[in-house]
């Protein structure tokens, strides 16, 4: 930009060049016009100046001349009358003084001696002066007589003062005229000068140039108080022995300016102007003349760079413009518009009609109306349409247009087009995209429904399931005012029919149920399976009308009905147990399990039943929540304990084993069996911790008979699942150094070791790598399949009691337990009889092969102190007569 400036600053002065170089040229001309001038005025001053000076010399010459010819007609007189009186003398002599002259003094020197001189007075001095022996004037008092002529010399200073010209004359006197003596006139030099006009009018200075015998320098002897100027006018008057140079200069000197001179240079400058202003007033003129031009260039410039910009975003919006007049109705279209409306390039003008012909018949009425709304209300507008392409396709535009009034008032329009057709495809997919989204959120939505109908229903019997009991539970509790009844209904006989039939059988049987309690109950109710052979009734009906325990009494009846099944008639019942809320109080959580208490007591007391929930089973439910605290404690204190029960060889009858049973040694209630307390530890998750310290008291008195020398093989502890389920039991029993053989655990058969997962078989194969027999408790119950429990490979199988028990009356049993006796044969597995009550019971069970005893018949189970007098006093063997041991 400052590059710029500077070169249109210099191109600026560039319109002035040639004013300037006119302007050069006039000064020149002006200056050499003035010098001309000058020049010659100065030679007319010097040659006036000349003049004067000519004329001042002539008067001087006239002057001296005239003293010396005065003195010169006194010479002729002395010389014929050399005796003349003194006053004679000073008569003619005062008469010639008198006249106009500047002679100051006379003297008459006969031989040289001066004897006469006029004026006396001042001059007496002068008198008896010998000009030979005077220094200063006997060469030239000399040289006049030698020379016998007029020797004029000047000037001298004078003895009397001042300046004089001094004119020495030979006197000759006598008949033969012979040499008589000098007359030695002084003229006075100032008065000479002053009378000849040496006056002020011209700087003059008078030089004593020449004096042949002297070769002293030129000495000025007159000036004018000014000093002449350098290049004076000179001349020169020879007064005989000397030379006299004047050189004078006008008194103003060379330079003074003539009066005409500011006349002449104004006039010089006036034309100077005439010519110079001129040529400046053209310079200025071009050079606003290229402002102008660069201005518009400027503009011109931008304009190009808005009109690029402008097609550059019309290339990028690819948007075609048009134009049209409504008056003259022309129409203008650019290159895009004619690609957008298939109209050659090459035609010269477009018209209204090219755009009506292209536009899709269907659109071009709606176009048009806008299009003409738009004259009238000069407002803008958007709006889309279709035009047909060359090709028979369609192509969607966007119009954007607006009017303007030209600077002559005419209206216009100016429009904008856009190829929207991808756009527009675009949009219709997206549409399509829409609708497809919306049919899939449907589905979804229908699916979201049906998913949430599956979780809240079973899918077996579509009856609704837990959660959806949970819900409906969750919305009765928001205590409402209206009564709640639920009923807990279970199946009676279900596991037998799933175990002996199948789960497809088992699926039937529950389908079945839940077709007959969904057609016994009111709609108003709600019926939900809530797990394997479990439902729920929930009710809002007041129970003094709706009589649950007759509906119940129904339902009991209705699933009782044979059912056929696969070919077989089967029988299942129901047990159902009824919990009304009595209490707003009451969470519907506590009254399902107050419904599940009661169910319990009607299975307690016999299948097919139905029991409500009552005092006397909330007083129950109080007791076990005391037992369940009072459990809690004894743990802490240590009130568990091991009894001891010995088993037999059924053989020798000598002790193979014992069985550590607990029992509670409750501070109030004294001994207390584990049925009591086992089935509420269970629901207090602690059993494993019982079992963990009736091993660790078993092993403390294992090792007491040893010390005793009672060599007692084994022990025999029970052992819960959640024992087994115990993360840390491993690490314990290693810690524990456990003989091989010393120790065996008795696994419940209702441990489902059918459906035991991998963790559980992991850990028993664990225990038995650290040396301690797994035996399995309670044998023949039928809870698991023999095929499982034989997969264990136990160490011993222990036959339930319950099988034991009837063996005397019924061979079926007895063909029962020898068939396990000799399984376990053929396995390699011992077999255990428990609750052998009588010695019949040994015997039998001795013949039919079995290894060990353990029953009342033998030994109770006692304390471990009773135990160690039992072992030690062996009153069981037949030496000793066998008597039961004391009872526990
Ligand atoms: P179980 O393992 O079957 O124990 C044998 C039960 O039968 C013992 O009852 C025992 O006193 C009893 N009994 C022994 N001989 C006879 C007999 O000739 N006739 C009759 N009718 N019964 C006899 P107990 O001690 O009341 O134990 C009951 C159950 O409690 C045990 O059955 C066992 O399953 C469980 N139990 C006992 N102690 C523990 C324990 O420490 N931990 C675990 N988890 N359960 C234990
Ligand atoms: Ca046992
Ligand atoms: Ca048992």
């Amino acid at each position: 930009m400052n590059d710029r400036n500077a070169k249109s600053s210099f191109r600026g002065l560039g319109y002035y060049i040639p004013a300037i170089v006119v302007a050069f040229a006039v000064l020149i001309a002006v200056l050499l016009a003035d010098a001309q001038k000058r020049r010659l005025e100065e030679e007319y001053l010097r040659s006036s100046t000349t003049e004067q000076l000519g004329l001042l010399r002539s008067r001087l010459e006239g002057n001296i001349l005239g003293n010396i010819k005065l003195v010169q007609g006194l010479v002729a007189t002395f010389s014929t009358e050399p005796d003349m009186s003194p006053a004679h003398f000073d008569d003619l002599l005062s008469r010639i003084f008198r006249e106009e002259n500047q002679l100051r003094s006379l003297a008459i020197a006969p031989d040289f001696v001066v004897n006469r001189v006029f004026p006396l007075k001042g001059n007496e001095r002068s008198l008896g002066l010998d000009y030979r022996k005077n220094e200063r004037q006997r060469a030239a008092a000399l040289q006049v007589m030698e020379q016998d002529r007029l020797i004029v010399t000047g000037p001298v200073d004078l003895v009397q003062g001042g300046r004089g010209v001094i004119a020495r004359y030979p006197i000759h006197a006598g008949k033969d005229n012979a040499f008589f003596g000098i007359a030695s006139a002084v003229i006075n030099l100032d008065k000479l000068l002053a009378s000849s006009g040496f006056n002020d009018d011209l700087k003059i200075a008078v030089t004593l140039s020449s004096k042949p015998h002297d070769s002293g320098e030129a000495q000025i002897f007159f000036a004018t108080p000014d000093t002449v100027d350098a290049n004076p006018v000179d001349m020169t008057i020879d007064i005989g022995h000397e030379t006299w140079t004047m050189s004078a200069s006008p008194l103003k000197g060379w330079q003074q300016p003539s009066a005409d001179l500011g006349a002449f240079r104004a006039g010089l400058a006036l034309l100077a102007m005439i010519i110079v202003a001129p040529m400046f007033w053209v310079g200025y003129l071009m050079k606003e003349r290229h402002k102008h031009i660069l201005t518009l260039q400027d503009r011109e410039d931008r304009l190009e760079t808005v009109s690029q910009r402008l097609q550059l975003a019309l290339d990028a919006s690819k948007a075609g413009v048009w134009e049209y007049d409504t008056e003259s109705h022309a129409l203008s279209w650019d290159a895009r518009m004619r690609t957008l409306y298939n109209v050659p390039q090459e035609r010269e003008t477009c018209v209204y009609d090219d755009w009506r012909r292209a536009v899709h018949p269907d659109d071009v009425e709606g176009a048009e109306r806008i299009f003409e709304a738009t004259i009238e209300t000069e407002k803008p507008y958007t709006t889309e349409f279709r035009v047909r392409t060359g090709d028979g396709g369609i192509r969607h535009i966007l119009e954007h247009a607006m009017t303007y009034r030209t600077s002559s008032g005419a209206k216009r329009i100016v429009g904008a087009n856009w190829d929207v057709t991808e756009d527009a495809l675009l949009q219709a997919e997206l549409l399509q995209a829409k609708l497809t989204a919306e049919t899939q959120n449907r589905a979804l939505e229908d699916a979201r429904r049906v998913m949430e109908h599956n979780s809240l229903h079973d899918a077996l019997t579509q009856l609704p399931n837990r959660r959806f009991l949970d819900q409906q539970l969750g919305l009765a509790g928001n205590g409402d005012g209206r009564p709640l009844t639920l009923l807990h209904i279970d199946l009676d006989r279900f596991k037998d029919i799933n175990d002996t039939l199948g789960h497809a059988a088992g699926d039937e049987v529950l389908k079945h149920a839940a077709g007959v309690l969904r057609a016994h109950i009111p709609l108003e109710d709600f019926i939900a399976r809530i797990g394997g052979d479990e439902f729920v009734l929930l009710s809002r009906r007041d129970p003094a009308q709706a009589d649950f325990t007759a509906l119940s009494a129904r339902l009991i009846e209705a699933i009782s009905e044979p059912i056929l099944i696969e070919g077989h008639d089967c029988r299942i019942g129901a047990s159902i147990g009824i919990a009304t809320r009595n209490d707003a109080d009451e969470s519907p959580e506590q009254l399902l399990v107050n419904a599940d208490i009661a169910l319990y007591e009607a299975k307690r007391r016999g299948r097919n039943r139905v029991e409500a929930f009552n005092d006397e089973l909330r007083l129950r439910t109080v007791e076990v929540k005391r037992l369940s605290d009072d459990i809690l404690r004894g743990l802490e204190r240590g009130e568990f304990r091991p009894f001891f029960q010995p088993q037999f060889d059924a053989e020798t009858l000598e002790i193979v084993g014992v069985e550590a049973l607990a029992r509670w040694e409750h501070p109030t209630r004294g001994f207390i069996a584990p049925d009591v307390f086992l089935p509420v530890a269970e629901s207090l998750n602690v059993v494993a911790r019982i079992d963990e310290t009736i091993l660790d008291q078993a092993l403390f008195q294992a090792t007491r008979w040893e010390g005793q020398g009672l060599g007692i093989p084994r022990v025999s502890v029970n052992v819960s699942c959640q024992r087994l389920r115990d993360e840390g039991l491993i690490d314990k029993l290693k810690a524990m150094n456990i003989r091989r053989g010393a120790l065996t655990f008795e696994l419940l058969e209702s441990i489902s070791f059918d459906t035991a997962d991998d963790g559980l078989r992991q850990v028993i194969e664990e225990i038995k790598a650290l040396g301690i027999d797994i035996e399995i408790d309670d044998f023949g119950t039928g809870h698991a399949s023999i095929v499982s429990l034989l997969e264990l490979s136990p160490k011993r199988l222990k036959i339930d009691r319950r099988l034991v028990q009837p063996l005397l009356e019924s061979t079926a049993q007895q063909s029962l337990v020898r068939s396990i006796i000799d399984i376990g044969k053929v396995r390699d597995i011992e077999t255990v009889a428990e609750g052998v009550e009588t010695l019949d019971h040994a015997a039998l069970l001795r013949s039919l092969g079995c290894h060990t005893l353990q029953g009342y018949a033998l030994a109770r189970p006692m304390a471990a102190d009773d135990f160690l007098a039992f072992a030690k006093g062996r009153s069981w063997m037949p030496d000793a007569g066998i008597t039961p041991a004391k009872a526990s």
